[in-house]
């Protein structure tokens, strides 16, 4: 049912004939494989299709240089679509003045460099020189693209199938069109969750090269589909059709979104087979520089969201529920793999895992000897043991779901989750020397600009805590989210990306249909002024960004800011070297000692004074405990933030956080690329 990976042997045993390829195109992350090829290249070989993966993303990365690579596949891509644009041309005809437009605006924001996050610091007046730049990069992707249908073609497959997510729609479409040209027999299929629903029915309608869509999980359908592909070419009979498939006489607009796969039971996956992506490695020009792990899945869906979805979150099929392997599978998986691929690193593609694992998986992980390390995004209202049950595990990064600090934007997003919680969980991290990653986001309809004034007040009493990975992040309005389904309640009139014209030239209804990214009407848009300053008039918010990069300066500076608390059981010892410290040394007693360790509970306001009489059987005014909390809010040891009080110190010694070249997924040694001339290949800048 689950057949193992053999021992790595980089496709050694694999036959050459391949009657399916499987293809992972640019601007897929380069520094691991596809865990949904893996799966499907997987289930087939145990069904004796012969199947092959291929990642051209790695060859185009390396030809282009992955300094440039990384900057299209993010934000250029989110908000300008700069990624699909780049491949368009084998897409669509030829349209100079908009294509001109286009490059020149995207010359525009490349040279401001203030709209790139963490790509480049330089601006250049050289507009000129990055426009024409931009086109020799649609000069590679054309050429990439033809040599990528060769080379497919080399190996006579009779099925080659994109996977396409985020950025890699039209390098994909363009893929299989340049296939259908050269090899018209060649049966073409595309899925992933670019194709999910009717964004999938609008490619198919649109691009008619595009033989088969599939629309969600594959993994239950592709034998058979396959299987019937083999023999009936493109024409397939309706009935041997799973509902989640479109074929070439499905080409219709059908007015409803198509239903997506799903596969109810995890145990009965294969183990992913990553063998073609780590011999496309050693041919490409990263051998050597990156640190692989394995990407595993332990669960799909979201618990959370089947409770009580985040309101701007697209993700995962609505009805699809949540659904985690058991933890005997995920554990035999965990060894296998491991093995299998000669690495301890771990990193899941899971929305949230299971709570359930607490009790069952991290205690089998537990060992003080293995040198595994682990991966997992969590929701962020854990408690004190759980971090330690992280740590003990080998899960010593994690990505809860923070994503504000105000408790009226965590409400608005439905997140559930309070900014005491949140606080409770950074200390614990920081005390057993777990590392988060959380983004910080704005954006959410009813806002207020004096919420982010607030947090920047409060925020530089917790610099030696994990700060957000990048500074303020606006949110986009996600087909699927409770924001997109709902637009009238939040007054927004929902527009496609002003950059999705320039880059698809096709209708209204179709551009709209093949979203996945909205913008409201009267939202602030740089690829509309490429100057333009987004949190224009935000005077909060422009000031808790300036706090923020502070805060992460200070944090992953050459000394980490820390507030060390050692309860002796009679005094407190405060070590405290923040910035805004009133004293490096500080010793709490008797009373204060008392409050502190009531505050270190993330207590209720108001129940303050009658749990101070419960646990310490003595009497306490009012008066009297105002003044305590003073006297720790003036040493700036407490905070109060949504009517609660909040303990600030860590317990223990504050070890150092590891750094980012510990992380358990796979890592890319840039500084040795850079150092080898390897990182910056085409000029978009030049000094
Ligand atoms: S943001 Fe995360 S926790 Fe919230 S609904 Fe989406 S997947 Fe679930």
């Amino acid at each position: 049912m689950n057949p193992a990976p053999q021992k790595k042997d980089h496709g050694a045993g694999l036959s050459t004939a391949f009657e399916v390829c499987l293809v992972n195109m640019p601007y897929a992350d380069i520094v691991c494989p596809s865990i949904a090829l893996g799966l499907l290249q997987a289930r087939l070989h145990s069904d004796s299709i012969g199947c092959k993966t291929f990642y051209p993303n790695l060859h185009f990365a390396d030809r282009i240089g992955m300094k440039f690579y990384g900057m299209i596949g993010w934000r250029m891509h989110q908000d300008f679509m700069f990624a699909d644009w780049s491949f368009g041309r084998g897409v669509f005809p030829d349209n100079p003045e908009k294509d001109a437009r286009y490059a020149r605006r995207m010359a525009e924001l490349i040279a401001s460099s203030s709209i790139i996050p963490f790509e480049t610091t330089r601006t250049t007046t050289d507009i000129e020189g990055v426009v024409a730049a931009i086109y020799e990069l649609r000069d590679h992707a054309d050429a990439f693209v033809e040599e990528c249908a060769v080379r497919i073609l080399s190996r006579d497959p009779k099925i080659v199938g994109c996977t396409s997510s985020l950025e890699q729609h039209l390098p994909s479409i363009a893929l299989l069109k340049r296939i259908r040209e050269l090899s018209p027999d060649t049966v073409t299929v595309i899925g992933g969750a670019n194709c999910e629903g009717i964004m999938g029915e609008a490619a198919h309608r649109n691009f008619p090269w595009i033989d088969y869509s599939v629309s969600g999980e594959a993994d239950t359908i592709i034998t058979p589909l396959f299987r019937s592909i083999l023999e009936h070419g493109r024409n397939v009979p309706a009935e041997s059709l799973p509902d989640v498939v479109l074929s070439p006489r499905q080409r219709s607009y059908s007015g409803r979104s198509a239903p997506w796969g799903v596969c109810k039971n995890l145990d009965e996956l294969p183990f992913p087979d990553y063998r073609d992506y780590f011999e496309e490695i050693e041919k490409s020009g990263f051998n050597g520089y990156i640190k692989p792990s394995v990407v595993l899945e332990s669960s799909r869906g979201c618990w959370w969201a089947a409770r009580r979805k985040c309101t701007f979150c697209g993700l995962n099929n609505p009805e699809a529920g949540y659904r985690s392997k058991s933890p005997e599978r995920f554990l035999e998986e965990v060894d296998r793999l491991g093995e299998a691929y000669d690495t301890p690193r771990f990193i899941m593609v899971d929305n949230i895992m299971d709570m359930g694992y607490f009790k069952t998986v991290l205690p089998s992980l537990q060992s003080p000897a293995s040198d595994r390390r682990f991966f997992f995004e969590t929701k962020g209202n854990l408690n004190r043991e759980q971090v330690r049950a992280f740590k003990e595990a080998g899960v010593h990064w994690i990505q809860p779901g923070i994503e504000s600090l105000h408790p009226d934007t965590l409400k608005l997003m439905n997140k559930g989750i309070s900014v005491g919680q949140i606080i409770q969980l950074m200390k614990w991290a920081r005390e057993y020397g777990v590392r988060m990653i959380w983004l910080f986001l704005w954006g959410f309809p009813g806002e207020k600009d004096s919420w982010y004034e607030e947090i920047s007040r409060w925020v530089p009493l917790i610099e030696h805590l994990e700060p957000p990975k990048y500074n303020l992040f606006r949110i986009h309005i996600q087909r699927h989210s409770h924001y997109f389904d709902n637009p009238r309640q939040y007054d927004m009139d929902l527009g496609i990306m002003n950059a999705m014209p320039y880059v698809y030239q096709l209708g209204k209804d179709d551009l709209h249909d093949l979203s996945y990214r909205f913008l409201p009407r009267g939202w602030k848009d740089n690829f509309v002024d490429p100057d333009l300053d987004e949190m224009e008039g935000r005077d909060g918010m422009k000031k808790l960004e300036s706090v923020i990069s502070k805060w992460q300066e200070r944090f992953e500076g050459e000394t980490t800011p820390v507030l060390a608390v050692r309860d002796n059981g009679v005094h407190i010892d405060v070590e405290d070297t923040r910035r805004i410290a009133e004293a490096p040394c500080v010793q709490l007693s008797g009373d204060l000692r008392r409050v502190y360790l009531l505050c270190d509970k993330n207590i209720k306001k108001q129940l303050l004074v009658q749990t101070y009489e419960e646990t310490f059987n003595r009497k306490c005014a009012e008066s009297k405990m105002g003044e305590l909390i003073a006297e720790l809010e003036a040493q700036k040891l407490v905070l109060e933030v949504d009517d609660r009080f909040i303990a600030l110190g860590v317990h223990g010694d504050n070890p150092k956080p590891v750094s980012f070249s510990e992380f358990p997924g796979a890592t890319l040694d840039v500084e040795r690329l850079q150092a080898d001339g390897l990182f910056e290949k085409m000029g978009f800048i030049k000094d």
